[in-house]
């Protein structure tokens, strides 16, 4: 899966609703305390898990969005989240934030700030449950959704101080694990936010272990998922999951934890013409965490007097 661009006008709106949100608490030092911002924001959090479904059914008896069929059966909800494989979501009327308990913490802290991002952006209002969401296009359901990631990573790695710190490191895997020790955020959302703040030729992968595929592993989608810099979208649009796949398999060893190796990869611009990438991978036991970033045309050549 890649990573979906969004409109520039969109992620300005964003940046500002952002910006004003942490300006509020006088723009902290990270890790930004999201008890802080939900208090700011006056919402409140509350959990459900499948075993206890008395907080879903609270929802479901005061859901007037989704009209008569879910006040009916009440299970509806339920089935919808689980279909959606939602890990929380947001209740506006309630100013309540309901996140599954079984996610482990630091997703919560994602989930939690994306719930917080869909109540930033004001033309997400009534979009969000029952009705209006079975009759958002798919499209344009992956819109909000990009939207409301994208104003959780500017919540979680505070705007510009994150980029800052980016550009005061040099660009490898180091870099993002001590980012994601700063900023106390899951190394895979360091590592994406890593990328997309990258003004040079940068990619980022996330996926399984490249010699111990899991059982759900498809040849054809190798990767969980594909995150791209601008520059890289634009110069290499033709660059694929399979290449990026194929070119870590040949530089990763078998361990089975840390880091799997690094090496050079050959990729192809719009043009056709190839260009290697310096890769590195690191596997944290769940998923192997790739970065790669711009070398050197093969043909460049180095003269040694
Ligand atoms: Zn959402």
């Amino acid at each position: 899966m890649r990573n979906l661009l969004l409109d520039q006008y969109a992620t300005a709106d964003i940046d500002q609703f952002v910006g004003r949100v942490l300006a509020d608490p006088g723009n902290p030092d990270p890790p930004l305390k999201l008890a802080d911002l939900r208090e700011l924001l006056r919402l409140d959090k509350a959990f459900y898990s499948s075993t206890d479904d008395s907080a879903i059914r609270e929802v479901v008896h005061n859901l007037r969005v989704a009209g008569q069929q879910v006040l009916a059966r009440p299970t509806i909800l339920k089935d919808v989240i689980g279909k959606l494989g939602l890990k929380a979501l947001l209740l506006p009327d309630r100013r309540r934030i309901l996140i599954d308990s079984a996610v482990p913490d630091l997703k919560q802290r994602w989930s939690e700030a994306h719930e917080i991002g869909h109540d930033l952006i004001p033309w997400h209002a009534d979009t969000m449950l029952g009705d209006n969401k079975s009759t958002l296009t798919p499209s344009c359901h992956e819109q909000i959704e990009a939207e409301a990631n994208y104003a959780a990573g500017q919540l979680l790695f505070l705007q510009h101080r994150f980029v800052e710190d980016v550009r005061s490191l040099s660009p490898n895997i180091e870099s993002v694990k001590q980012l994601k020790d700063r900023y106390q955020n899951t190394i895979a959302t360091t590592l994406w936010r890593y990328v997309e703040v990258n003004t040079g030729l940068v990619v980022g992968a996330i996926s399984g272990h490249p010699h111990r595929p899991s059982s759900d592993f498809s040849p054809r989608n190798p990767l969980r998922y594909f995150i791209r810099s601008r520059a890289f979208a634009s110069q290499f649009s033709g660059a694929t999951e399979a290449d990026v796949f194929a070119g870590m398999r040949a530089y990763c060893n078998d361990s089975a934890g840390g880091l799997l190796g690094h090496g050079e990869v050959r990729l192809f611009d719009n043009s056709g013409h190839a260009h290697l990438f310096q890769f590195e991978t690191f596997f944290n036991r769940y998923e192997a965490l790739t970065l790669g970033y711009y070398l050197r045309s093969p043909h460049s050549t180095v003269s040694v007097s």
